[in-house]
């Protein structure tokens, strides 16, 4: 089995999915030990219990699976991410290829989702290299090879990252990447490792020899559409108008004036739509840390936290515009605390007369 690993932090993208994924590689070396397994069980007895047990195992996975709803995810290559597809034209070639699936999506990030409706059509929809021409550059079953992404920080940038990977202990690390940050608008390398784990749950700490390191979870930069400079999806899936990110203006940025007024379209302050101090991004910032401590969809986090700033808001008016709410809200406490009162004092005597019955007996 021969795993590719990637040259690490060379790149400016600091997008995971640009890696090779060594997930699969490892997917197909057990289905190969099972299979030879299975050959010399057949001529052993003892072999043959062990079959059993790894089967079991199988139709734990495969009850797994058909829970997941034979789900694929398509992966496309980012040169050919912008090019938009005609609805019938994919339902035609799906068809042609799969026969008739469950349905099948666009999702915010611009790659296609395919719900099948078997297991053997699912295991044809892995097989799938393009779309309308659109290259298939990974293919994911959701639900299958779940990682976890952290960060641990302090590395100076002579330490050697494929080094680093075979020294650290306490997870299985399937790739790790130099993150980088902005000083003056320019992007540096910076002192801290970004790990991908194996498996669902990530590690608090790691072990780096005889030092340890604590490790926080990664929340990735909020993804925002070239096109109409909202957050949240990208430019191949946007139905919003063409915006500037500069001026704000109906126009490209790279067609945007010398001397213009900068004006974000997001929150009408006088910045760059992409300036760290923008509301708009700070609570798309904030959905994104949501969306990945939860592990819950973009709508659900984004649903959460504008319900919270919406109770945040209200709270600031009452209590910036008279006293009188917050005398409601005093009064309300007293009364509360009366009622507290006197339920304890119920429960004491309770318990008095509960003493009492059971000195009796
Ligand atoms: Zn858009
Ligand atoms: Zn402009
Ligand atoms: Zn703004």
């Amino acid at each position: 089995m021969t795993t590719k690993e990637d040259g690490g932090g060379e790149d400016d993208d600091m997008d995971f999915d640009d890696w090779t994924s060594v997930g699969r590689g490892r997917g197909r070396g057990k289905e190969k030990v099972l299979k030879e397994g299975r050959v010399i069980g057949s001529q052993n007895s003892k072999r043959n219990l062990e079959e059993c047990s790894s089967d079991e195992e199988n139709r734990a996975v495969r009850k797994k699976v058909t829970n997941e709803e034979f789900k694929v995810i398509l992966k496309f290559r980012n040169e050919d991410m912008s090019v938009n597809l005609s609805p019938i034209q994919v339902s035609r070639e799906i068809k042609k290829k799969l026969g008739e699936v469950e349905f099948v999506k666009t999702l915010r990030d611009g790659n296609m989702l395919i719900k099948c409706k078997s297991e053997e059509q699912k295991n044809k929809c892995m097989q799938i290299d393009n779309i309308c021409k659109k290259v298939v550059r990974e293919k994911l079953i959701v639900g299958e090879n779940r990682v976890s992404r952290g960060v641990i920080t302090g590395f100076t940038l002579e330490e050697a990252l494929e080094r680093l990977k075979k020294n650290i202990q306490g997870g299985e690390v399937r790739r790790l990447k130099r993150l980088q940050k902005h000083v003056n608008g320019e992007k540096i390398e910076s002192l801290s490792i970004l790990l991908e784990f194996q498996g669902e749950v990530l590690p608090d700490k790691v072990k780096i020899g005889f030092m340890s390191f604590s490790v926080r979870p990664y929340v990735p930069p909020p993804l925002r559409c070239f096109k109409c400079q909202r957050y949240g999806h990208i430019a191949a899936v946007c139905k919003g108008k063409q915006r500037c990110a500069k001026c704000g203006g109906d126009h490209r940025y790279d067609e945007c004036g010398v001397d213009v007024q900068m004006k974000c379209c997001n929150c009408g302050g006088q910045h760059n739509v992409a300036f760290g101090g923008c509301e708009a991004r700070k609570k798309a910032a904030e959905i994104q840390q949501l969306r990945t401590i939860k592990k819950i969809t973009y709508a659900e986090a984004a649903k959460s936290v504008q319900e919270k700033r919406t109770v945040q808001k209200s709270q600031q008016v009452m209590s910036s515009t008279s006293s009188e709410p917050s005398q409601i809200l005093k009064s309300g406490m007293e009364i509360t605390m009366d009622k507290l009162i006197l339920f304890m004092a119920y429960v004491i005597n309770c318990t008095d007369q509960v003493k009492q019955k059971t000195e009796k007996i």
